[in-house]
């Protein structure tokens, strides 16, 4: 039988979001049915909205979510009704060329829900952000986007986990490989660039250098874990970061924003054989030009961090772990919860610099 619930639907183009009736329809083969309990805004759901990812309207926004599997379809075996879990938006096939190389959390054919929820008035197909459409009271997915967790930990800060938070953990623990004793850089410190610095703590580095343009922004990075911070609209990072690291520039230099600017800030502020981890996510007209000279003889590697090189199955239950032994504090990322019909005011205030995430709480 399927549903009918309320959800968060973005109609056109940079038109206000609207609440409206969703129809879900009753999990097929290898789906579950989630009741969400909390949702993350993120930038993303914003872009979605302004037409930035595809033009693929109506869109069932909302992407950082947690909730209680309420149904599964036939062959679901990891989890079952009542699992309380974090969704994530690369549910991995394990039949792919990376899969079957051991490296599942590179698939290169992730997948979701084959079933469609509509809307209720006109029977309109949605598109749920990111293969997920949580800012809804349910929602449906592939059963390999819920990974299961310990339900003692609060819903709104374990779907943080399913995106952003997870992308900058990721970024300093998976892709960049922080170690113990490793000066890290991060350029840009919203709530990714924050994730990368706790994650670098969590790795052991030595001395974390926050870097960006906004004071508040700075003194909420100090608070996640940075050890010293530069206003980059006031100081050149690059030479900052050089100072602070006796003259030579971060092992790992991790760049959060996604611009052309900031990545050869980024470039130049690594030590020789240093790592940059480009987490920011650019659009499709921006170009980088660096001589090639300096590629090649500054050495180290340059990496791209797809939603932090996560693999949900073995990293959130992990991150929830540590989160309610008190090693790190996910709830520090929580600037405040709203109800379903707040979302427009949300993207606001997110784009206004004022949150880290407004979470949605059912
Ligand atoms: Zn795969
Ligand atoms: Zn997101």
């Amino acid at each position: 039988m399927s549903q009918q619930v309320q959800g968060v639907v973005a109609p056109g183009k940079n038109e206000p979001v609207r609440i409206e009736t969703i129809v879900i329809p009753d999990p097929g083969p290898g789906e579950a049915v989630v009741k969400i309990q909390a949702c993350g805004v993120c930038h993303t759901d914003l872009h979605y909205k302004q037409g930035g990812i595809n033009d693929d309207y109506p869109f069932l926004l909302g992407h950082e979510a947690s909730g209680v599997v309420e149904s599964v379809g036939d062959g679901v075996t990891d989890v079952a009704p009542g699992d309380f879990v974090i969704l994530n938006w690369r549910a991995v096939c394990g039949s792919c060329r990376a899969c079957l190389r051991g490296r599942p959390w590179y698939c290169f054919n992730t997948h979701n829900a084959e079933r469609k929820m509509t809307l209720l008035a006109g029977g309109t197909e949605l598109s749920p952000a990111l293969g997920i459409g949580a800012f809804a009271e349910k929602t449906l997915v592939a059963a390999g986007q819920c990974t299961k967790v310990d339900p003692a930990v609060a819903p709104a800060v374990a779907g943080l986990l399913g995106c952003g938070v997870m992308a900058g953990i990721g970024a300093a623990i998976n892709t960049g490989d922080v170690g113990r004793g490793d000066s890290v850089a991060v350029i840009g410190c919203g709530g990714v660039g924050d994730a990368a610095i706790v994650g670098s703590r969590l790795a052991g580095a030595a001395r974390i250098i926050a870097v960006d343009i906004d004071d508040r922004k700075l003194a909420t990075a100090k608070t996640m874990g940075a050890t010293h911070t530069v206003n980059s609209r006031t100081t050149d990072p690059v030479e900052a970061i050089r100072e602070l690291t006796g003259g030579f520039g971060a092992d790992v230099v991790i760049e959060a924003v996604g611009r052309p600017e900031t990545y050869e800030q980024a470039f130049y502020a690594r030590d020789l054989a240093g790592t940059v981890v480009l987490v920011g996510v650019p659009t499709p007209e921006m170009r980088l030009e660096l001589p090639l000279l300096d590629v090649f003889g500054r050495g180290g590697s340059l990496k791209s961090s797809w939603y932090g090189d996560c693999l949900p199955s073995r990293d959130f239950p992990m991150l929830i772990d540590l989160h309610q032994q008190g090693r790190i504090d996910l709830g520090a990322f929580v600037t405040e919860t709203i109800g379903l019909g707040d979302v427009e005011k949300a993207f606001a205030r997110m784009h206004e610099g004022d949150v880290l995430r407004s979470v949605v709480v059912f």
